[in-house]
């Protein structure tokens, strides 16, 4: 098919006409995206780009096994679970197979990682019987009124924290390089923040349901907690009879290259993981992974269906997806390609001194951009205008965190290490132009 070609202009006025300001716009001039292959988009002028950021996309762009799957379940049949069909069975037990730990044995399955985390938080809450959400600051779980009132990331609103509902109560992110507590007792020394809080009247005492997190955290820029640091809070958490949900639509699915689920490489067994993004490779696909009491307890609100939640069609994409990261061995290449990136970016850190950290692990990382390597002073305009530069030098990456200083970088897990040296080639050249 082709794609039209627009006047960029006339587009953007065209888009504003008829959706909310609030709705996310990346780049001043958009790029005209006609087709993707691999880890690369191709521009309407053929024009091709490294896409550093889609971390959807998990088996690539376009790819023809996922295309061809989808599209003959498409012709088939496109239905819901009222009836059999051996795909939804079949996806279940595969992400059963892919478990963290036997206990985590029953599948609910959902549209996106908002819907999941929504899941998640009501199924701590029926099954506690309590209502409390502890979660931690600048995290990002989703839209929806649940998944939004735990989520804290939005960097332009300072009342993010201050905003929530009652029910959810935020600490610290753990974060040993610009965060309150660093060195080697920061692991204890967050931890003791979830003990005050929990000891504190204004805390959640006696009413808590849950707590959630990123297991790496993702939407910080791939900050990686101290050692020990989850282990201490699951432990807290549980002694005062809430449930551990490990967000992991991010972090989760071979990105770490070293582990599947980030809470198995943070060394700790959620009761309540939720995936999404990479399940579906860009078709809406979620799902939450937990244990069969805590799945049982839905039923004394009646029955749980979704529309389009673990149709045909949508779990022949979630195996395609799960059938080419093994056959393709994509979460090696997460830990190949992503350990010669960040020695490659450690590498550049010591001739540029606007990169503070290189956080992360496997094909999930964080470039820190700071102007002053003592005080951290954030490189938050640099970050954008960088990120502006490499776009017209053929690289899409993008800020995140609550300064909008580090450039995330999460891309296909198919990345090449060609892709990842020109990357690393294009950061090197723009930042030599001084910032
Ligand atoms: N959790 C995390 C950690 C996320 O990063 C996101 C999306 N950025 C969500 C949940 C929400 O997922 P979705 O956009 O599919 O609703």
């Amino acid at each position: 098919p082709q794609a039209s070609v627009v006047d960029p202009a006339g587009e953007l006025a065209r888009r504003a006409a008829v959706m909310a300001a609030a709705q996310e716009k990346y780049y001043e001039q958009p790029p005209q995206i006609e087709r993707g292959w691999r880890e690369l988009l191709i521009d309407t002028r053929g024009r091709s780009y490294v896409d550093m950021v889609n971390n959807v996309a998990v088996i690539g762009h376009s790819h023809p096994r996922f295309s061809r799957a989808v599209g003959d379940q498409l012709r088939l049949l496109n239905t819901n679970s009222r009836f059999l069909y051996s795909a939804l069975a079949d996806l279940c037990e595969r992400i059963v197979a892919k478990s963290p730990d036997p206990g985590l044995d029953t599948v609910l399955l959902v549209n996106s990682g908002s819907e999941a985390v929504d899941l998640a938080l009501r199924l701590a809450r029926i099954h506690t019987g309590r209502g409390g959400v502890v979660a931690l600051r600048e995290g990002y779980h989703g839209w929806t009124m649940a998944s939004d009132a735990v989520s804290t990331s939005a960097f332009d609103n300072p009342h993010a924290v201050a905003s929530r509902p009652d029910w959810v109560h935020i600490i610290d992110a753990p974060n040993s390089y610009r965060g309150r507590h660093r060195g080697a007792a920061a692991a204890a020394d967050y931890a003791a923040d979830l003990a005050h809080l929990l000891a504190d009247p204004d805390g959640p005492g006696g009413d808590l349901a849950a707590f959630i997190s990123e297991p790496v955290l993702g939407n910080a820029g791939g900050v990686v907690p101290p050692e020990g640091y989850l282990g201490l809070v699951y432990e807290q958490i549980r002694a005062h009879g809430g449930l551990c949900i490990a967000d992991e639509v991010q972090v989760g699915y071979g990105r770490l290259g070293s582990h599947f689920w980030g809470s198995a490489q943070q060394g700790v067994v959620p009761d309540i993981i939720t995936v999404a993004k990479a399940m579906g490779n860009g078709y809406p696909l979620g799902a939450v992974l937990t244990r069969r009491d805590i799945a049982e307890s839905l039923a004394r609100e009646g029955n749980f269906f979704s529309s389009a939640g673990g149709s045909p069609v949508s779990c022949v994409a979630g195996l395609a997806v799960l059938d080419v990261i093994r056959d393709e061995s994509l979460q090696e290449n997460a830990d190949a390609v992503g350990r010669h990136l960040a020695g490659r970016l450690a590498l550049l850190a010591e001739r540029h001194p606007l990169i503070g950290m290189v956080h992360g692990m496997g094909l999930y990382l964080g470039v820190e951009l700071v102007r002053d390597r003592d005080s951290l002073e954030p490189a938050t305009s640099e970050t954008t205008a960088i990120c502006e530069r490499m776009l017209e030098l053929g690289v899409i990456v993008q800020p995140t965190s609550e300064r909008q200083n580090v450039l995330k970088i999460k891309p296909p897990l198919c990345l090449s290490r060609e892709s990842a040296d020109f990357f690393v080639d294009r950061l090197d050249e723009v930042l030599q132009d001084g910032w």
